[in-house]
């Protein structure tokens, strides 16, 4: 944050500085007891986040990476697997997968919502692949491996199309993780079961971070699996902790992922505000989206679909002047971020796949028009004003040219 910024694009001072007193309190609880690794902070945040997330158990991690990567561990995909997902995404998606041993294929994004795509995976599952009889697995019909899983990223803090997702999943015999990193909160409405379901509640598991600029964040690194399938929690507990279930008794090789007692503590205290920081975070982007409206011809407000109540991580606007865009408000001393400027499928990481411009097309223009102003809990109506005033200046004076 340079002397000239008048809205930081996130704030995590104030928020830390009105829960200085209970945090602390939290510090000199761990201190007392020493117990750093595991123990009740832990045991009791897990408790929490399972139910704020209405899934059974929670099995609390050292990121959100390592979620995704033990969550799809646990659920049985490994070598020789297939697992889909978008490349519109932060590239912890993918290494999760790749580092899980399965191999990644991409279906693209909706271009309203930005997540998955359900036709573009009926179509990738129907052309692509084919039954394999004897095992009941559904091949991919050039790689020859199974088809496991398919992770949807509920990004910018809204959930995927999980209706249609799940039949597909149901269908084609597909584990659904879902990448909840962004999601805290969020809702989803089931027509099939007629009622709102909470991320990380649908898929047989889902992965959490807790990076501090995330809805929830922690001081430092944390993440959590959440599941209502006792079997992947007892195996993702398992896996963080070096594949033992009792001391020096392991049962695989496993992982040091574990949370500390420190986050977990911060966390429970966190967890708290969190409904009404996403309510906030809810509010502020509905005053976006009035005040940015009259500009739909030129920089377009983000879509939260019907069937869902977005936590607003981010909010994300689209412009073919981006750049500009981008260069205007950080004059005005706005700042702002791009989620993400390059797609997965082009980053120099996985050259050797051979993906290429032009594969994932509705990724690949995202990537080029979006900027994310400002959003944060506590973002005030003077802050919403300022951010709103500039691009509007932005607007109406390239409109004029
Ligand atoms: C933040 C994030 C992750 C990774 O979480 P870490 O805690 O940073 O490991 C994964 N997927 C998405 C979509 C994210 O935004």
């Amino acid at each position: 944050m340079t002397s000239t910024t008048k809205v930081p694009f996130v704030d995590l001072v104030t928020m830390h500085r009105e829960l200085e007193s209970e945090l602390l309190a939290v510090c000199k609880r761990v201190f007392e007891t020493a117990g750093f690794i595991g123990g009740p902070e832990v045991e009791g945040f897990e408790k929490e986040f399972a139910a704020f997330c209405d899934a059974k158990y929670s099995v609390a991690v050292n990121s959100g990476t390592d979620a995704l990567r033990f969550a799809l561990m646990a659920a049985g995909i490994g070598v020789n697997d297939i697992v889909i997902t978008v490349p519109h995404s932060f590239i912890a998606t993918t290494e999760a997968i790749s580092q899980a041993g399965a191999r990644i294929e991409f279906v693209d994004i909706d271009r309203r919502s930005y997540t998955m795509d359900p036709e573009k995976l009926r179509n990738y599952m129907e052309t692509q692949c084919a039954l394999d009889s004897r095992t009941g697995n559904y091949v991919h019909k050039k790689l020859g491996k199974r088809v496991a899983a398919v992770v949807p990223v509920h990004l910018y803090g809204q959930m995927a199309d999980m209706d249609p997702i799940m039949e597909l999943a149901a269908k084609y015999n597909l584990v659904v993780v879902e990448d909840a990193c962004q999601a805290h909160g969020a809702e989803y409405f089931s027509k099939k079961q007629n009622r709102w379901l909470k991320a990380g509640s649908v898929g047989q598991a889902a992965a959490f971070s807790f990076y501090p600029g995330k809805n929830l964040g922690a001081c430092g690194e944390a993440g959590a699996i959440t599941t209502n399938d006792e079997t992947i929690a007892k195996k993702s507990a398992q896996l963080r902790d070096h594949g033992q279930a009792k001391k020096y008794y392991h049962d695989v090789e496993g992982y040091n992922g574990r949370l500390d007692s420190l986050q977990a503590g911060i966390l429970r205290i966190k967890l708290r505000h969190l409904a009404k920081w996403n309510e906030q975070r809810h509010a502020a982007a509905k005053q976006y989206d009035s005040m940015l409206a009259p500009l739909s011809e030129s920089v377009s407000a983000p879509q939260e679909m019907s069937y869902s109540k977005s936590v607003y991580h981010l909010y994300v606007v689209r412009t073919e002047s981006r750049d500009e865009l981008q260069k205007h408000l950080t004059e005005a001393g706005i700042g702002t971020g791009i989620h993400y400027p390059i797609p997965i499928h082009l980053q120099k990481a996985y050259a050797s796949m051979g993906w290429k411009e032009g594969d994932y097309p509705e990724t690949e223009s995202a990537a080029k028009e979006i900027l994310s102003l400002p959003m944060f809990g506590g973002l005030n109506e003077n802050q919403l004003k300022l951010v709103s005033d500039a691009v509007t200046q932005f607007a109406t004076a390239s409109v004029a040219k």
